[in-house]
């Protein structure tokens, strides 16, 4: 079977239909990019694949390693392995990033962890991150800049160590060396657990250290088009417009 497969999927938010029957397949050891016109529901398909309650699916389902998940609360699928990084990390005032962490850990592993073991864990992780061992004591994400959420996000990738990692524009609004950073992150979450990803993004700094395996573009609330990594570069050169020429060429 594959990692994810979605069929047919309508997802509502608000009394709003957002997705139309979205198709999207999704194998193990993958890497995905999904490119798209802002407001087409790319995050609202992050949100539903992850179980968020506030999208609601009247249609289609998703299936995860074969198993029918679409009605199952997000803490059972994120101990299944899919895992979403937020395109607005929240701040959460009281809760430690390393408490975090672990707490989302146990759930992932759905066992208590030894302290020295995750403390290890995280450290060295957090060096590969080039972060300040300090920031793990902080409140989470309270106070960091854009790209130190960034950052904390990707080192919860690397610690849950998720079979699907969703990454909802996790480059955008980063400087130069952040982005570095988080795209190092990401080939290392390839490169050591072969968990897939899914990319959300519009520029493809992030996608340079890595081999895409698959692109695919949503428009109103369906996927138009499916290529390779060569539609993202078709799309970086000739925007979406050429994709709405084509299709009235051939419908
Ligand atoms: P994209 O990520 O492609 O920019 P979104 O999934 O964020 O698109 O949004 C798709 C549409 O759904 C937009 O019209 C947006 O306003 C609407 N939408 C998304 N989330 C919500 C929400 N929580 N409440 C109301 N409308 C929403
Ligand atoms: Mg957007
Ligand atoms: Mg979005």
């Amino acid at each position: 079977a594959s990692l994810l497969e979605i069929q047919g999927l309508r997802v509502r938010v608000e009394d709003k239909e957002i997705l139309h029957g979205v198709d999207l397949t999704v194998g193990k050891d993958e890497t995905h990019v999904l490119m798209g016109p802002n407001g087409t529901g790319k995050s609202t398909l992050g949100y539903a694949i992850t179980g968020n309650p506030a999208y609601e699916i009247t249609g289609g389902q998703i299936l995860f390693e074969g198993e029918d998940i679409t009605a199952l609360p997000v803490n059972e699928r994120a101990h299944k392995g899919i895992f979403l990084s937020f395109q607005n990390p929240l701040e959460v005032p009281g809760v430690t990033l390393s408490a975090f962490i672990r707490s989302a850990l146990e759930q992932r592993t759905g066992s208590r962890l030894r302290l020295w073991d995750f403390k290890k864990k995280l450290k060295e992780t957090m060096a590969l991150l080039h972060m300040d061992e300090s920031y793990a004591e902080r409140d989470l994400n309270v106070g960091f800049s854009g790209g130190e959420k960034k950052k904390a996000e990707i080192l919860q990738m690397l610690m849950l160590e998720p079979k699907l990692a969703i990454l909802d524009e996790t480059d955008s609004g980063l400087d130069v060396d952040a982005v570095r950073i988080v795209s190092e992150g990401v080939r290392l979450f390839r490169e050591r657990t072969h968990g897939s990803l899914l990319i959300i993004t519009h520029s493809t700094r992030i996608l340079e250290a890595l081999h895409v395996d698959a692109a695919h573009v949503m428009e109103e609330g369906v996927i138009v088009k499916n290529g390779g990594a060569d539609l993202v570069d078709e799309i970086n050169e000739n925007g979406f417009q050429v994709l709405q020429s084509e299709s009235e060429e051939s419908g």
